[in-house]
């Protein structure tokens, strides 16, 4: 088996399909070297190594690939036509990480690896440049220190062991900047780093080339498994045996001289997709100089270098002679560089991110890769390439990563800002969207200000209306579904929750982080695309939903055979579900119209009420406001299907529980406080959601299910009165047992009939249920018996099948991730293992009674695109979700047809 995969002069052991074993870097260094880019040439040791290594350890693996290792040196050192660890004559090399995904910034790289005392002399005079070779020096040590011999900073007040170094060099000799250094105090670095190594690890910095080179390859596999790269393969779900390949490559340099640069360009541009070269360099610099921000990069073609001047308001002639572009600074490097950027871009057919040196005049292309790009460039980029002729229909509806959509639905910060923002926590991203405002405590406060974020412990249904009208909503606790969260994405408005770090303080109206104080009417900021918690204001734009965004989404419905609808409880979110193209709408939540000020009191009514006269008396109030409720939804809706569904929360989340709120309600209803007292703690349970609710109301207060199915068949009689089709879908929430299911059906059908007879006119009509109760899937094909269609519930399925209860599992999820012990979050992602196996079953059972049984989601994994494709395999109708969520559902919907 071959464990070492050379390149370099036109040749290559590996290619770009090889990314499981080369890494996405070794494979498209191999590449670029079969289709004659001039790469430095090198070699790749594989993942597989990676793995072979944490089973075996540093010798053994060291022994097995160290022949490989050696000829794959030769051939380097051929090409290079120098010699790794000669003194006269030395090769220098670089050791990167490489794993099949880019993770930028996570994997740890050594670069100029080779140099000791006497090869540094050596390099000194074969390029007769003595600081070069000296800072070369210092630049290895410092790197080679830190990722391989573990020079951290002791504790986190600590700086860096070597900052700290040169900081004390710097304030001896008064002066400020690296550049500074003269040659001799670069020497004195290299020694007093190495004194400092000693010191620390009780070892000599190793002088021996080959040694340096084992220790920085095993450095990059220990990396692999370093903090960093392991919180952020968990972020992406990337498994642990993937492992990371090593890539060894011959250093060249882009800090020899005027002749010399680095620089870093795209084939189109990241941020809007234009179809436009762009990027930056440096003259006499190297890699990490352009990314560190000292010093400021100049633009490589002219049009970006006029641009960018116009920005940054420099005059034409301080731009000619200070900044110019590398088009008119180098014009046949130039003129290479852009031959390579269009043949690769042909090549990948995708827009690509690469990294360029040009030492002494020759230029290197020293990586290549898919661009990373805004969800705007992604969209734009898939059809212009489509257009172009570069991909095919299907290749465009791949290329769009169904969630970052989301970005284009929501207003965004402006970049410019974010870049000075002051992020002062972090929570999770529950629903994305910029927010900035005042900061309110209390919901029925958020009015207060114009612009107010809502910032809460948690949320609970009460502050329904004040979650509307604040900008964003910020929550202590709760997961992604909680309350808050599931609230804020079907309102497409920006949550943050779960940011464990802030104490809130009600009583004094204090929000505490970190030891700072805001306090209300602060102005905060959320960005409910990445969690971060900012203080201040940050400005936002309004994003443009181009015409790209059109027909991508046409294109989708083109290959889509699976329906997407929404979830959605107003007109005013069904008719923004129905604009990106919802198909009707699979839950409408009766119970949150009940939250509205004028009506809560109604139902607080009806729940108090003693007998049935009473409870009935409270429920003709709320009929009409319900039926009036449903005729703004099926009008908007209209000719589509809609799925109502019957009350389903426990009915103390209804009642009051603040005293002077109580009060409030006992004088209206002229019973005494006790009483309303006593109601309200007979209502409590010890776990509501197993509790009194969903089709267990109906059961016990029939005349709630009567009110709801008379507001819903007479909606859509007036409607059709006003020839308008409405298409109800009546829908008995948490049902376990055929029995529920039948006892509801009765009163339903038995109000459609006396409606109709009053109307003297018929509708059509179905009754259905959810499915969200473990017994309810075990026995489907009894309840298809008599169910019309079936919607799965996947938020209660997943709290019952796991047994982890939706509204507290955010106290020990995110350990659970951490710990690896789950994967994901299974109320954001649905578990195909387990609750998916309820799901099919289900499916499979309620169509093997009726074989055309309409089967749908309306759980939050209906806008998830990993669900979606499950509920595309599962043979389901339809999937629902967010308002927000529908064009990434479509885009996934067809992409699990393709
Ligand atoms: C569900 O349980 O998946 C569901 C959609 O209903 P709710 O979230 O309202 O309980
Ligand atoms: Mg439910």
């Amino acid at each position: 088996k071959t464990r070492v995969y050379k390149f370099g002069n036109k040749t290559a052991d590996g290619n770009s399909q090889m990314k499981n074993l080369l890494g996405g870097k070794g494979a498209n260094l191999a590449e670029m070297s079969l289709i004659g880019i001039p790469v430095p040439p090198g070699f790749t040791i594989t993942t597989e190594v990676c793995t072979e290594y944490n089973l075996l350890g540093k010798d053994t693996v060291v022994e097995m690939i160290k022949p490989e290792v050696e000829k794959s040196i030769e051939n380097i050192e051929n090409i290079m036509g120098a010699k790794f660890g000669d003194k006269d004559n030395p090769l220098l090399v670089s050791v990167r990480s490489g794993a099949r995904v880019s993770m930028p910034g996570m994997m740890d790289t050594v670069l100029n690896l080779g140099l000791n005392d006497e090869v540094v002399i050596g390099l000194a005079k074969k390029t007769n440049n003595e600081r070069f070779a000296w800072d070369s020096y210092r630049r290895f040590v410092q790197m080679y220190g830190d990722v391989v011999l573990g020079m951290k900073p002791e504790s986190k007040e600590d700086i860096d062991p070597f900052e700290e170094i040169m900081e004390h060099l710097k304030d001896k000799r008064g002066i400020e900047l690296d550049t500074e250094f003269t040659i001799q105090d670069l020497k004195d670095l290299v020694y007093d780093f190495k004194d400092a190594v000693k010191k620390r690890t009780g070892h000599d910095f190793p002088s021996n080339p080959w040694d340096q080179l084992w220790g920085a390859v095993v450095a990059v596999f220990n990396s692999w498994n370093g903090d960093r790269a392991v919180y952020y393969r968990n972020m992406h779900g990337y498994p642990a045996d993937w492992g990371t390949a090593v890539n060894v490559q011959a250093m060249v340099y882009g800090n020899m001289g005027e002749n010399s640069g680095t620089g870093v360009c795209f084939t189109r541009d990241a941020g809007t997709g234009e179809n436009i070269f762009n990027g930056e360099y440096l003259i006499n610099a190297q890699g990490e100089d352009v990314v560190a921000g000292t010093r400021t990069p100049q633009q490589i073609t002219k049009t970006g270098s006029l641009r960018w001047a116009e920005l940054a308001k420099v005059e034409e002639e301080d731009r000619v002679t200070n900044y110019p572009s590398l088009e008119e600074l180098m014009p046949s490097i130039y003129k290479e560089l852009n031959e390579y950027q269009e043949k690769l871009e042909k090549h990948y057919s995708d827009m690509q991110d690469m990294e360029f040196t040009m030492q002494d005049g020759k230029l290197w292309i020293l990586q290549t890769r898919n661009g990373k790009r805004t969800g705007a460039a992604m969209v734009k980029i898939a059809i212009d390439m489509l257009k172009e002729g570069l991909i095919d229909e299907k290749e465009a509806l791949l290329r769009i990563e169904p969630n970052k959509l989301d970005e284009l639905l929501h207003p965004i910060f402006d970049p410019k800002a974010l870049k000075a923002a002051n992020v002062i926590a972090q929570g999770l991203p529950a629903s994305p969207g910029a927010a900035t405002g005042k900061i309110v405590f209390f919901a029925d406060e958020a009015a207060k200000y114009k612009n107010s974020i809502l910032v809460r412990i948690e949320t609970s249904p009460e502050d329904l209306e004040g979650m509307n009208i604040a900008k964003g909503i910020l929550t202590a606790r709760g997961g992604m579904t909680s309350h808050a969260a599931v609230v804020a994405r079907g309102m497409g408005k920006c949550c943050v929750s779960g940011a464990g770090a802030l104490k809130i303080d009600y009583k004094n109206r204090i929000l505490k982080v970190d030891g700072h104080e805001y306090h209300e009417g602060d102005w905060i900021s959320l960005n409910g695309s990445t969690g971060n918690i900012i203080e201040g204001k940050v400005a936002t734009i309004e994003p443009e939903l181009s015409g790209e965004f059109a027909e991508i989404m046409n294109l989708s419905d083109k290959y889509a055979t699976m329906q997407v609808r929404t979830n959605a409880d107003t007109p005013k979110d069904a008719k923004v579900a129905r604009n990106f193209g919802a198909q009707g709408i699979g839950l409408t939540r009766t119970e949150h119209m009940f939250f509205e000020v004028d009506r809560i009191k109604a139902m607080r009514e009806m729940i108090l009420a003693d007998t049935v006269k009473g409870r009935k008396e409270a429920l003709k109030e709320l009929l009409p406001m319900q039926r009036e409720d449903f005729e703004g939804i099926f009008e908007a809706m209209e000719g589509l299907p809609v799925t109502v569904r019957l009350l389903d929360p426990p009915l103390h989340e209804f009642v009051p529980h603040q005293l002077a709120t109580q009060k409030d309600l006992a004088d209206e209803m002229h019973i005494s406080l006790e009483a309303v007292k006593n109601k309200v703690s007979e209502l409590e349970e010890f776990n509501p959601m197993l509790g009194h609710r969903g089709c267990r109301l109906g059961i016990t207060y029939p005349e709630i299910t009567e009110m709801q199915a008379r507001a819903i068949i007479e909606a859509a009689l007036n409607l059709k009165a006003k020839g308008i089709v409405a298409k109800p879908e009546i829908m008995i929430p948490l049902i376990g047992t055929l029995a529920e299911f039948e006892s509801q059906e009765k009163i339903i059908r038995g109000t459609a009939n006396t409606v109709f007879e009053e109307y003297n006119d018929t509708i059509e009509y179905l009754v259905g249920t959810m499915i969200e109760i473990p017994r309810a899937a075990l026995t489907a094909d009894l309840i298809a018996q008599k169910a019309e269609f079936f919607s799965f519930g996947t938020n209660d399925l997943t709290q019952m099948a796991f047994g982890y209860s939706r509204d507290d599992a955010g106290k020990f999820l995110p350990i659970y991730i951490e710990k690896g012990i789950l994967k994901v979050d299974p109320f954001e992602v649905l578990d195909q293992e387990g609750v998916g196996q309820l799901v099919k079953m289900g499916t499979e059972k309620g169509r093997s009674t009726k074989k055309e049984l309409k089967v749908g989601i309306c759980g939050e994994h209906g806008g998830e695109p990993s669900s979606v494709e499950f509920c595309y395999k599962t043979g389901m109708n339809y999937v629902s979700c967010s308002p927000f969520r529908v064009p990434i559902a479509r885009i996934a919907s067809a992409q699990a047809a393709i």
